[in-house]
């Protein structure tokens, strides 16, 4: 049977992530791209990249998690030049009883895990000053630098890519049938949008409301200094990791800043989230603000992701669209995008994604 006409929105990480799975299975989609993975403007070009399962505390939600990192695995000995950048994580931003949980849960689904103690940590992390009591420390996970992968993935798959900014969707009120962009208009039997926060906005093309609830993440570049850490630390107030030349990434809180609220000073915070490393650590040499970027994680409302096919008020699915809307792009990818593919070029319905319904 030929393969469906595929072309998809985006090329951030979760749009090469489908490019890639689709060309494994000889299938070679349009991909259709207002800004271009390294663009600021996307959620991959700021992000911290780690691809961990740790995070989840929902067994469905682990469940996809883990099958992703495994799919990374294979991606990476499948493909030359994608890598891990950085390689296991070390955990401490919650208490240690919570740590004793998180490691037990873990365990008994049989995610490889253990806890550190602070004598272990150290010989882990000899450049550590301030050293807590107890940290998880989880072999498998890892970091990928963001817009070199997605720009690979795109690449090995072959896939034609148009920059173009979509205005809205085609077709009927039970199906699409592709999009209408500043470059005119592209048909197809499947349109995915991998759109991040412009999901919203083409759904809206079509009537749908799309709730979502993104928040704003600001991530700290250093200057090079020489190499202190090989892993990933999540600790209470930063995360952590050293890039392959070198310079540090930085990561605060959780969803704390938001300039809606226009009380921010992005510079001054930019340097108290490297006055935290600074005080945490011996430093191998001074530590100075490179860069900062301010990233906008495509969070839909509920926090879950949303991903496949959208319900129609009638009951029906809307045919020739899928969706795929989440924070941890990263983590998440690869197991996504084998899994939409069993969807929408086998026809099998993907126990992992199900508890994930775009609506
Ligand atoms: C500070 C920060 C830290 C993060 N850390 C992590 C982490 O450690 N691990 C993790 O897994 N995730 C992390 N995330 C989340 C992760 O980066 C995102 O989930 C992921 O990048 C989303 O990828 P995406 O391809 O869906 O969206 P994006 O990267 O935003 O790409 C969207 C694409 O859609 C295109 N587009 C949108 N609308 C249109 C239109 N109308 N027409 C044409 N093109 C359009 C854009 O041009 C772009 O190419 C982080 C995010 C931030 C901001």
């Amino acid at each position: 049977m030929a393969s469906p006409r595929i072309i998809i929105v985006g090329s951030g990480i979760m749009g090469a992530c489908f490019a890639y799975a689709a060309a494994g299975r000889g299938c070679r989609p349009l991909v259709i791209s207002g800004d271009a993975p390294d663009s600021g403007h996307t959620a991959t070009a700021t992000s911290w990249a780690w691809i961990n399962a740790s995070s989840a505390n929902d067994h469905a939600y682990f469940q996809l998690r883990y099958q992703s990192l495994q799919r990374w695995q294979g991606w990476m000995q499948q493909l030359d030049g994608l890598h891990y950048s950085a390689q296991a994580s070390y955990c401490w931003d919650l208490s240690p009883n919570d740590i004793r949980t998180t490691a037990q849960q873990l365990t008994e689904w049989g995610y490889p895990c253990s806890i550190l103690s602070a004598a272990s940590l150290i010989s882990h992390l000899p450049c550590l000053r301030d050293i807590p009591v107890a940290a998880l420390y989880l072999p498998l996970e890892g970091a990928v630098e963001p817009v070199s992968t997605a720009q690979l993935l795109l690449k090995a798959s072959g896939a034609e890519t148009i920059k173009a900014h979509s205005h809205g969707l085609l077709g009927s009120a039970d199906k699409i049938t592709g999009v209408m962009t500043d470059q005119g208009e592209f048909s197809a039997d499947e349109v995915i949008l991998a759109t991040g926060n412009g999901t919203p906005r083409l759904l809206d093309t079509i009537g749908v409301s799309f709730s979502m609830a993104s928040t704003y993440g600001l991530l700290v570049r250093s200057k090079p200094i020489p190499t202190m850490l090989k892993g990933l630390i999540t600790a209470p107030k930063f995360h952590l990791r050293q890039q392959p030349d070198g310079r540090l990434l930085v990561g605060g809180t959780f969803g704390a800043y938001d300039p809606a609220k226009g009380t921010g000073h992005l510079a001054s915070d930019a340097e108290a989230q490297l006055d935290l490393v600074r005080e945490a650590f011996d430093m191998p040499a001074p530590l100075e603000v490179e860069r900062f970027t301010l990233g906008y994680r495509p969070i839909p409302e509920g926090g879950m992701p949303k991903i496949g096919r959208l319900t129609l008020d009638s009951g029906k699915l809307l045919k020739g669209l899928y969706l795929a809307v989440m924070h941890s792009g990263f983590s998440n990818g690869a197991g996504v995008a084998e899994a939409a593919m069993d969807e929408l070029l086998d026809g099998e319905a993907s126990d992992l994604l199900s508890p994930f319904q775009a609506n």
